[in-house]
């Protein structure tokens, strides 16, 4: 057993955060910095290997303490050359020599995964998941993502899109959606996808409905506005809610059906919903799955918040202990 650190970093759109983690996933610092997405996004790596080695100077450290260094990013993540292309949320257009580039920079190894699947990672491995070797996570925020951890491995696919949960069809010639496809999960309940689904509802929609005046009235809504509403009991936000239920209760149950992972975690920022969000697409789930799914896998919330993908991006530097 070696006492040695691993590092994460979790690499977003407005900020790019960072851990010194023990490997048992404990959290030993924090901080982050703001990502300058300027000049084609050119400052982003270079910034990110001066405040590492400007922490390791800061807590008197050096590369040797430390196993590795994994990082979650935006855009299509090719692992095994550890480069990054399409990460258009940080004007990064060109493809990104992470590996290479951060490598030089730190002395450091390190391994890269999208950030949904770092996510996933980090419930899996320190949260909702209880480090059980099956485990499915989708996130609900602008939008929706997904990883799945399947006997013990996080799972790639051929091309890197294995668990892309917001492009299941949910609805045959549903809502257009940015990747060219109709009905993908993503139109539905994602935070725009939420808004989008009240103002169809909103317009066939007759009874008594404050969520229906504003939205009448030409008022902005949001995602947790129409939850906050379906809670306080209006007619109208109860409906969009249980909408957005059923398109999420049928895609994990066919999730479950598929995998019957122990756990499929909701996070992201719709899930701030929380319990009220979990049950009514756990009704679903139930109803959209055959028994023994029903009976063994359990919708659970997300419970690490906005530290589940850098706990999951530290996670991938553990793969250079065994080396
Ligand atoms: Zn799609």
């Amino acid at each position: 057993m070696t006492d040695k650190k691993l590092i994460g970093v979790d690499l977003g759109g407005t900020t790019a955060k960072f851990a010194i983690m023990t490997m048992d996933g404990e959290i030993q610092q924090r901080w982050s910095i703001d990502t300058d997405i300027l000049d084609e996004g050119s400052h982003i790596t270079p910034d990110i290997i001066e405040s590492i080695n400007h922490h390791l100077d800061l807590y008197n450290m050096t590369p040797d303490d430390f196993i590795g260094i994994g990082m979650g990013t935006p855009g299509s993540v090719n692992s095994q050359e550890g480069t990054v292309i399409g990460a258009y949320n940080l004007n990064w257009k060109t493809p990104q020599y992470l590996r290479r580039d951060i490598e030089a920079g730190t002395h450091m190894k390190l391994a890269i995964d999208n950030d949904a699947n770092v996510a996933a990672l980090g419930e899996r491995w320190k949260g909702a998941g209880e480090n059980q070797p099956d485990v499915a996570f989708v996130t609900l925020g602008t939008g929706v993502g997904g990883g799945i951890v399947a006997d013990g491995h996080l799972l790639h696919g051929v091309a890197g899109s294995a668990g892309e949960l917001g492009h299941v069809t949910v609805e045959p010639h549903g809502y257009d959606c940015t990747c060219g496809k109709q009905g993908c999960l993503e139109t539905y309940a994602s935070a725009t996808g939420v808004v989008r689904v009240a103002r169809d509802m909103a317009e066939e929609y007759a009874g008594n409905s404050k969520l229906k005046t504003m939205l009448d009235d030409g008022e902005e809504i949001s995602s947790k506005l129409v939850f906050d509403m379906a809670k306080d009991a209006d007619a109208l936000a109860i409906k969009v809610v249980d909408r957005v239920s059923y398109y999420l209760g049928l895609a994990l149950g066919n999730v479950g059906n598929m995998l019957n992972p122990s756990y499929i975690v909701i996070g992201g920022g719709v899930s701030a919903a929380g319990e009220f969000l979990r049950q009514q697409v756990e009704s679903y789930f139930e109803e959209f799955t055959f028994p023994n799914v029903k009976k063994t896998t359990k919708i659970r919330l997300a419970n690490l918040g906005n530290v589940a993908g850098v706990i999951g991006a530290a996670s991938l530097a553990l793969q250079f202990n065994q080396q």
